[in-house]
């Protein structure tokens, strides 16, 4: 026993599944204390877009805390946090014409959801929210109560109302379903659901089994909203930062959220950094109303901005994270095939192969790890394997990663299936 399990909490997660001290990282690799090499299919849940210790960030970092500069500052002003204004500005909301403004509540995803909870309901004057089946918003009482796990839900310890869950497309069989059920819900007066004060989805769900909704869903989704006078909050958390093939995971839909929830990957470094971005009519906050000490960290402001500048400059980002997305999706859909009922699921480099038995991808996921690769698991019964490479990751890289993958893969299902490895 070390002072890991002597010392720290039985709520500790991660390290459970990856049972060894990690040192050293560079890019798309891990070193443990020995030494031993790991490739990251994991990103720290996608905190990590651009791998590990990025030199252009890494840089920054090490120049900004050299200088003499700020570190700590509440929510004053700072050089650092006017130019990750300027960049995001000009860098991201300007050229998708996204007019938000930029609220920094606490440094974490679920204070970003918190923040966007509380207020649709001040705004709109409505208490009711409805969430997805299956969705994950993170583990505060306002967001786990728009979550879907039960395990996740019952650690509120207390009841958790204001919110009902709605099917999530893609969650029946029939694939008109969903939107129906939602439509009836919002149009019925009998339907027992209160009309909402906004609507918070995932474009891809992260945790809840990596179903990704598709873009007439989304569009639907989108107006039944404006219809009903509620918001539609969109948190991509996970999905955003280019996860999914561009800055924000609902731009191939072609909608504007009301509300946006950003964090893991808006600090390009792992630093902790989280935005709340809305409509400005609905900036209606009053000074300090969502207060916080960690509400814009300088250094996350740093590298954060450097990441902006270098990766989000032109179009080249996202043109190699599509050649990417094709790679990865090739590749895990021929170590799919050949398993009776597993398919792919997921869109860009956000994606996995989902097993009909619940063991399956545990199983693999523990495999990969002996082998030195980082997978995890998604899904209620973590029965969907989950791949979420740096967006940087070589196309060499990612091809070794899927060769592991299709080795452990062979090694626990028994089955062959149709995955050539590329060199
Ligand atoms: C990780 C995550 C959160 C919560 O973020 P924390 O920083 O862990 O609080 C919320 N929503 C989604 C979609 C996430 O992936």
């Amino acid at each position: 026993m070390d002072i890991f399990e002597t010392l720290e909490s039985e709520v500790r997660s991660y390290c459970r599944s990856w049972d060894t001290v990690f040192e050293r990282a560079s890019g798309s690799v891990l070193y443990n204390e020995d030494g031993m090499e790991y490739l990251d299919f994991f990103s720290g849940a996608g905190a990590l877009n651009y791998g590990h210790n990025n030199p252009i960030m890494l840089k920054a970092l090490i120049d900004y805390l050299q200088s003499g500069a700020i570190t700590m500052s509440l929510d004053m002003k700072t050089p650092a946090k006017r130019r990750f204004l300027e960049n995001f500005r000009e860098l991201i909301l300007a050229p998708r014409g996204l007019d938000y403004k930029v609220m920094f509540p606490g440094p974490t995803g679920t204070n970003s959801v918190e923040a966007a909870l509380k207020l649709a309901r001040k705004y709109t004057g409505r208490h009711h929210i409805l969430s997805f089946t299956n969705a994950f918003h993170g583990m505060t009482l306002g967001s786990l109560s728009v979550t879907g796990n039960s395990m996740k839900r019952a650690g509120a310890g207390i009841p958790l109302t204001n919110t009902s869950s709605m099917p999530y497309d893609g969650y029946f069989s029939d694939r008109t379903a969903e939107i129906s059920w939602l439509r009836q819900a919002l149009d019925d007066t009998g339907s027992g659901v209160d009309k909402p004060a906004a609507v918070i989805v995932e474009t891809v769900q992260g945790e809840g089994g990596l179903r990704a909704a598709r873009v007439p869903w989304l569009k639907d989704l989108s107006a039944l909203c404006r219809e009903h006078g509620a918001l539609l909050i969109v948190d991509d958390i996970q999905a955003g930062c280019g996860r999914t093939g561009t800055f924000f995971s609902f731009e191939e839909a072609g909608i504007t959220p009301d509300i946006v929830c950003l964090s893991k990957s808006i600090s390009g470094f792992g630093l902790p950094l989280a935005l709340t971005l809305f409509s400005p009519e609905l900036d209606i906050w009053k000074p300090g109303e969502h207060n916080g000490t960690f509400r814009g960290h300088n250094p996350a402001f740093v590298t954060g901005a450097a990441a902006l500048e270098h990766f989000w400059r032109d179009d080249e980002f996202e043109k190699q994270i599509a050649r990417r997305s094709r790679q990865l999706h090739e590749g895990l859909s021929q170590i799919a095939a050949g398993n009776e009922g597993a398919v792919v699921r997921g869109r860009g480099l956000l994606a996995g192969i989902y097993y009909p038995d619940p063991a399956t991808a545990h199983r693999v996921a523990a495999e990969c790890f002996s082998k030195g690769l980082l997978v995890e698991t998604s899904g209620p019964q973590d029965e969907v394997l989950k791949t979420m490479p740096a967006l940087t990751i070589s196309a060499a890289r990612l091809s070794r990663g899927l060769d592991i993958l299709a080795a452990a893969a062979r090694a626990v299902t028994g089955s062959p299936n149709t995955y050539q490895p590329v060199a």
